[in-house]
């Protein structure tokens, strides 16, 4: 009798593994990536490649070490990724290495490095790749996570800004999230000093006030005041003097450009003077996008960005102008779960039975052949059982099941078994390729089109 099919086809959840003393354990924030969660990081992963490529965006993949003073110059050494956060250690050469925090300086650093100065502009550039940080490891946040970044290099108008937050809004929206992009702008070498004067001004006779972190940040980095999460701080900075009300002419009309452009891509935003992003890198424009409808404050942005202006021009002596976005992968794989968005699980068209040694060899070349012609075929050449060969084809919802045994063998034929329905049907071994071809042709299932058309 065949055996059952596994409605679920889901695999039984393991036992709890036993410790063993001594076991090498996972460091602490670090997390494996299952092969149950392979799917959902698939859907994410070719949804992001999909949409920066569709958009002209190039791969990069820069080294996850890097000399650490990249990062001090760029990110800024008073920031908390680089001053409390970033892995660095001297390498057997004694030079002083960063596993990178983040990408948009190497990317800098690549971009100079490869001479993409004289490519044609915008260099438009795309990643997905892991990140080190060791930040206190708690629900949502490793020491290694990974991120998908936008970057566009050389392209000073404001529809990049509006376009990188769009693109960044789609890979949410591809899974049903919707978003809110909280934007601001910081402005730039000539109208942040004076606004930070009076920042500074303000904060400065509210000392008392804030916590001790901000008492620094006070000293190195104002803005940072802005975006503290401890409550008597936030109350402070609730009546502080707003950037957007002490932009330069050329801020203010970047910034009014960025929002009519997003207003013209339905991207929804609010503006959030307390989006400053803290790295020392950002000009004008700066956004977070979150979850739409979320509780205000408690949830932690999804993703953020902003331009870049005086970053390559500080590595190497070029004004390029840049903007780019980098999202958390973890986190958009939380919300898809949230939103229990179904991954597509691939599994296997055919499986291979066999019974005897004789039949394995036969099995063994139909096999190569299969695999030949692009069909994904599973197997258990290692079990002698049909039964148990017949339980993993149920369990991997394969198709149809091949299966060559020994009366098989004597008479050149092969039997064809279809798991849904459980016919069988013996057929000539020679003639085993063209049906099974004709057979999964007219069992693919042909793609819908979108329910809903966009109208202009
Ligand atoms: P940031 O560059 O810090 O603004 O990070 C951009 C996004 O990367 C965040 O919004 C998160 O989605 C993600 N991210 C940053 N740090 C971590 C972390 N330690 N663990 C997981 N995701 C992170």
């Amino acid at each position: 009798m065949m055996p059952q099919r596994n409605q679920q086809n889901q695999p039984q959840p393991d036992l709890p593994p036993e410790k063993v003393k001594g076991q090498p354990q996972l460091l602490r924030g670090m997390r494996d990536i299952l092969p149950a969660d392979q799917p959902y990081w698939d859907a994410a992963v070719s949804a992001i490649e999909r949409i920066a490529t569709s958009a002209g965006f190039q791969k990069i993949e820069t080294p996850v070490l890097e000399a650490a003073s990249l990062f001090n110059r760029s990110v800024g050494q008073d920031t908390d990724i680089v001053d409390k956060e970033m892995y660095t250690f001297i390498d057997r050469s004694g030079d002083k290495l960063a596993l990178r925090p983040e990408n948009t300086a190497s990317v800098a650093r690549a971009y100079l490095e490869h001479g993409m100065v004289s490519w044609p502009q915008p260099v438009k550039l795309f990643y997905v790749s892991s990140f080190f940080r060791h930040d206190r490891p708690q629900a949502g946040r490793y020491r290694e996570f990974w991120q998908f970044g936008f970057e566009v290099l050389g392209d000073v108008q404001p529809v990049v800004d509006a376009l990188i937050a769009y693109h960044a809004a789609s890979v949410y929206r591809e899974f049903g999230i919707p978003i809110n992009v909280h934007i601001n702008s910081i402005g730039d070498k000539a109208c942040r000093p004076g606004y930070l004067k009076l920042l500074t001004d303000y904060f400065k006779s509210r000392k008392n006030s804030l916590c001790e972190d901000c008492k620094k940040r006070l000293l190195k980095n104002p803005l940072r005041i802005l975006d503290c999460k401890e409550p008597d701080c936030h109350t402070v900075s609730l009546d502080a003097p707003q950037t957007v009300d002490h932009l330069c002419d050329a801020c203010r009309d970047h910034f009014v450009h960025v929002l009519e452009y997003l207003g013209e891509l339905e991207v929804p935003y609010t503006l959030d003077s307390r989006i400053v992003r803290g790295l020392d890198y950002y000009t004008r424009t700066v956004f977070e996008v979150y979850e739409d409808g979320g509780g205000e404050g408690a949830q932690s942005a999804l993703g953020g960005g902003g331009r870049y202006d005086d970053l390559v021009e500080q590595f190497g002596n070029r004004q390029v102008p840049a903007a780019g976005f980098a999202g958390g992968i973890e986190r958009l794989i939380t919300k898809m779960h949230e939103r229990q968005y179904a991954p597509k699980v691939s599994s296997p068209d055919i499986f291979i039975g066999q019974l005897g040694e004789p039949a394995r060899k036969k099995c063994l070349k139909l096999y190569d052949v299969l695999r030949s012609l692009n069909i994904k075929v599973a197997e258990s050449f290692s079990k002698d059982g049909l039964k148990s060969q017949l339980e993993a084809a149920n369990r991997l919802s394969v198709k149809f099941a091949l299966i060559i045994g020994q009366k098989e063998i004597m008479d050149d034929t092969i039997l064809i078994r279809d798991m849904e329905s459980g016919i069988q049907e013996v057929v000539d071994y020679k003639k085993i390729v063209p049906e099974i071809q004709k057979r999964l042709s007219k069992s693919t299932v042909v793609p819908t089109a979108p329910a809903v058309t966009p109208t202009l």
